[in-house]
């Protein structure tokens, strides 16, 4: 098996791994490093979950270490490039990490802040930049940043960056980079938009390719509840507050909605109730953003609610459900949601309130991931709770968790009639049951990308990192 050592990295670096507790290079990490130690380009084929930061970072922190040069006036050594602000600020909390005892200084803008403090932090320039494109370009615009002593660039899920309109930015971007940076490039997909880019930002690049492990989809059980669009938020706090049983211990709960307003209605709802809730989406402010996805990853809050755009990227510890409050119109954006939980080694439960007129949807999904999605029972009396006429039960005494061990579904069907058939039979891990068995050579399931990313987020649920055009 190959160690981080065997692929050339200088001590500090791996001391820092060691830190952080890795101990084998994932597949892309494996690939990527000797080649970009050695300076050549990279095209990585790989979405989020690869070890894909790393894969970059580590050895670029190793060239600017060589290369030696003093930080630029006002510009930077290596930049990276990111769609989103969440992702942005991922990525320079894992720079520092991994850059700690290289003595190198990280910082990163976004947009959504104050863009006069932004300019005073890069003053005196920095090593290693993390930005998103229409933030950085105003900074260019204002003269208060340049980009012309960039030794390394990379573009960090550049075909989610095309998605969001960053096309203009991108092209610009090259044109004041010096032609003999070295260049990263990493996309999920590959469309023909993302390979012109290729050919445009890089140089005979070397080019690996990873799958995301099919594990991470195997290790999460799918479950599916047919509820009217009106009762999905009874049912939602009958879940969170321990009243109606679900699989799996209710831990930290990521809830997806397709709207801003949704997400914000969502939380609202649930803190009437009691259950606090913060929520991300485009509309919040950075610090607003940033404040509940700290609290969520302290575990200060254990909901948190997100429209797509919002939450692509973010990596969070410790997610043990994903409830799909509202279907998303483009399957694959399910296997980014339900990818949210599972995560470093764990089991994960994902589960999707379908409402009559998301059917298309649910089918979309059925066939793009294969997976069964088993079909949970409505509460008994559900509708008189909705009509909040029905006794709403308080939850025993000391227990606001539901156990996978105590969990027993009953049949589908045994509450309130949805009309989605006769229930499936359920085992043990349903969702299982309907993926091809042992990947490779058989179809993707649910953790393989098929047909590319979803597109086409416009108006469901932005992203207040807006291109430059939509941010005045
Ligand atoms: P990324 O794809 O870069 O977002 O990384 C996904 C997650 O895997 C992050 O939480 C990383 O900290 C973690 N990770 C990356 N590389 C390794 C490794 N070699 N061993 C263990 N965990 C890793």
């Amino acid at each position: 098996m190959t160690k981080f050592s065997d692929l050339g990295l200088s001590q500090p670096v791996l001391q820092a791994l060691d830190l952080k507790g890795y101990e084998t290079p994932t597949p892309i990490q494996e690939q990527a490093i000797p080649p970009v130690l050695d300076g050549r380009d990279l095209l990585g084929i790989a979405q989020t979950g690869t070890g894909k930061t790393a894969a970059f970072m580590l050895p670029a922190i190793d060239r600017l270490r060589a290369s030696d040069n003093n930080i630029p006036f006002k510009s930077c050594r290596m930049l990276v490039l990111a769609p989103t602000r969440e992702l942005a600020m991922q990525i320079a909390a894992s720079a520092k990490d991994y850059g700690a005892l290289a003595g190198l200084k990280v910082q990163a803008i976004v947009g959504g802040t104050s863009v006069n403090k932004d300019r005073n932090k890069l003053h005196r320039g920095t090593d290693i930049l993390i930005a998103t494109p229409g933030r950085l370009l105003d900074l260019v615009d204002q003269k208060a940043f340049n980009l012309g002593a960039v030794e390394v660039l990379v573009l960090d899920e550049a075909d989610q960056m095309l998605d969001l309109g960053f096309i203009h930015a991108l092209r610009t971007i090259n044109k004041l980079v010096p032609a003999d940076r070295q260049t990263l490039f990493f996309s999920a997909t590959m469309p023909k938009a993302i390979k012109e880019l290729v050919s445009n930002y890089c140089r005979n690049p070397v080019q690996v390719s990873v799958t995301p492990e099919s594990t991470t989809a195997e290790r999460i059980d799918q479950y599916l509840f047919m509820v009217q669009q009106d009762e999905k938020q009874a049912l939602l706090e009958l879940i969170l507050s321990g009243r109606h049983d679900i699989p799996g211990d209710l831990e930290r709960t990521l809830i997806f909605t397709r709207t801003k307003h949704g997400a914000d209605r969502v939380v609202k709802k649930l803190s009437q109730r009691g259950i606090s809730a913060n929520a991300i989406h485009g509309n919040k402010s950075q610090p607003q953003r940033q404040r509940a996805l700290d609290e969520f990853r302290r575990g200060k809050t254990s909901v948190l609610v997100a429209t797509d755009v919002a939450a692509r990227g973010i990596d969070i510890p410790g997610v043990s459900h994903v409830i799909n409050y509202e279907l998303p119109n483009v399957p694959e954006q399910y296997v980014h949601r339900i990818g949210r939980t599972a995560r470093a080694g764990k089991d994960g439960v994902a589960i999707a309130f379908c409402a009559e007129d998301e059917r298309t949807y649910l089918k979309d999904i059925r066939r793009v991931t294969e997976a069964e999605l088993d079909r949970l029972a409505l509460p008994e009396n559900f509708r008189a709770v909705v009509e909040g006429v029905g006794p709403t039960k308080p939850p025993p005494k000391g227990q606001t968790r539901v156990s996978r061990k105590k969990f027993k579904p009953r049949p589908a069907g045994s509450g309130k009639p949805q009309g989605d058939g006769p229930g499936k039979p359920q085992g043990k891990h349903p969702a299982r049951k309907g993926r091809p068995g042992g990947r490779p050579g058989g179809k993707p399931g649910v953790g393989s990308r098929r047909g590319g990313r979803g597109r086409g987020q416009g108006g469901s649920g932005g992203q207040g990192n807006a291109p430059r055009s939509a941010q005045g």
